[in-house]
């Protein structure tokens, strides 16, 4: 990725993990606090915060009152100097915002069931939702980052297109990267939508001390974030987190169901939780979600808004399904909380976000419950608070983690 003109002294690991300090410090912090937390000389400190406030990227103008002895100046971040932008494709839904350097929303837009079948028109209205959004703003295009792509895998981020995602038809090696970039003189990059969720949520939720947790996404399709000892797990192809093909066990599997086509399984994730086999659920129980829905992202999209508002409405048959779903998904969960000894399960996701809590109790039963090492910890069962904003939020934060995060990784981009 390019980096803005403001960047190219960005690329000192000191630099960054003092900046990191600086913004994570939301009352500010002064300089020898963050000589005391980076173990950095004040010299050293001292130098990378020159660089920081010759670029606006900081400001050290307000003394604050830190117990006895004599006040301290503090440094604090201009978390407007610099934004990036979050577009999460969903089948179910496309949601664009800006954030700032603190990770707070500045403007976002959110486009219900939208037209993906034909992707390049698809690109060409994400890029105009994005010249929208940066209008709307009203902020200086030149403080733009950069753009971070958010959508189902699996895909290939390094060159910028979609795998085969098995819940986005004629998507297959559609290049996304390229033609964006074009479209909006920007950089840009794609992230899956699992590994956004888990990014929103160490960025957003950094004063709760996250270390070790799974994101649960669910939303069109369902697929893990993985947090371990404070990183992201990418796996080789950044595609970690595809749980799509667990087990989530035969009670769940009516009969005459379809195997999988792609493990040949009865109870995977993936076929239990398809449209088809929702639908088909849906129609014995009395509700019309017409056949027609399947054959298109749209339709699909569209019917499993309507089960879940049925749920919501108090229709008992409806409700019942969407519980089940819900425990299929904690099995799978509570799978990997036992494989990565994890201490905290996050729920969230567009779907998720439209249940509005729901079935949290239930999850995190099935969860607890499952637990293996329940005597030496507990797993704490959350709902995200980033509701369907978690993709593009994590998208926006992809964009500041490869440019701003003091990790060797984000430094070998340069
Ligand atoms: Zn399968």
């Amino acid at each position: 990725m390019q980096r803005g003109t403001n960047l190219g002294r960005l690329g000192d690991f000191n630099q960054a993990v003092i900046f990191e300090s600086i913004r994570r410090a939301a009352g500010g912090v002064s300089r020898v606090e963050l000589a005391e937390s980076t173990g950095l000389s004040p010299q050293t400190i001292s130098n990378v915060v020159r660089r920081l406030l010759d670029e606006g990227l900081v400001r050290e103008d307000r003394t604050v009152v830190l117990g006895p002895g004599k006040p301290r100046t503090v440094l604090e971040l201009e978390a407007d100097r610099l934004l990036s932008l979050g577009v999460h494709v969903d089948p179910g839904m496309v949601s664009v915002v800006m954030l700032d350097l603190r990770g707070e929303v500045v403007v976002s837009k959110r486009v219900d069931e939208p037209s993906l079948e034909d992707p390049e028109r698809a690109l060409e209205a994400m890029a105009s939702a994005v010249e929208e959004l940066i209008e709307a703003s009203g902020r200086p295009r030149g403080r733009i980052l950069g753009v971070g792509v958010v959508a189902p895998g699996p895909m290939d981020r390094e060159r910028g297109f979609l795998a085969a995602p098995p819940l986005l038809d004629g998507w297959n090696y559609v290049e996304i990267v390229e033609p964006l970039r074009r479209r909006l003189d920007m950089d840009v990059l794609l992230e899956k939508d699992t590994i956004a969720a888990a990014l929103a949520e160490l960025w957003k939720g950094p004063e709760r001390g996250r270390e070790n947790f799974v994101f649960m996404y669910l939303g069109a399709g369902i697929g893990a974030g993985i947090v371990v000892n404070g990183e992201v797990l990418r796996g080789v192809s950044n595609n970690a987190g595809e749980v799509g093909h667990f087990s989530v066990g035969m009670d769940f599997v009516e009969e005459g169901a379809e195997p999988c086509r792609e493990c040949g399984r009865l109870d995977c994730l993936a076929v239990a939780f398809s449209f088809a086999r929702v639908a088909a659920s849906a129609r014995r129980r009395g509700i019309d979600l017409p056949e027609e829905l399947e054959a298109t992202v749209a339709g699909r999209a569209a019917g499993m808004n309507r089960l879940v508002e049925l749920a919501l409405g108090g229709n008992g048959e409806a409700s019942a399904l969407v519980r089940g779903g819900a425990r299929m998904v904690a099995q799978v969960a509570s799978r990997l909380s036992n494989a990565l000894d994890v201490d905290e399960v996050i729920f969230g996701g567009p779907l998720w976000a439209a249940l509005d809590g729901r079935h949290l109790a239930t999850v995190a039963e099935v969860i607890n419950g499952g637990f293996v090492a329940r005597d030496l910890h507990g797993i704490s069962v959350v709902s995200s608070d980033l509701g369907h904003q978690v993709g593009a939020i994590g998208g926006a934060c992809a964009v500041m983690d490869a440019l701003l995060s003091p990790k060797a990784s984000a430094l070998l981009l340069r």
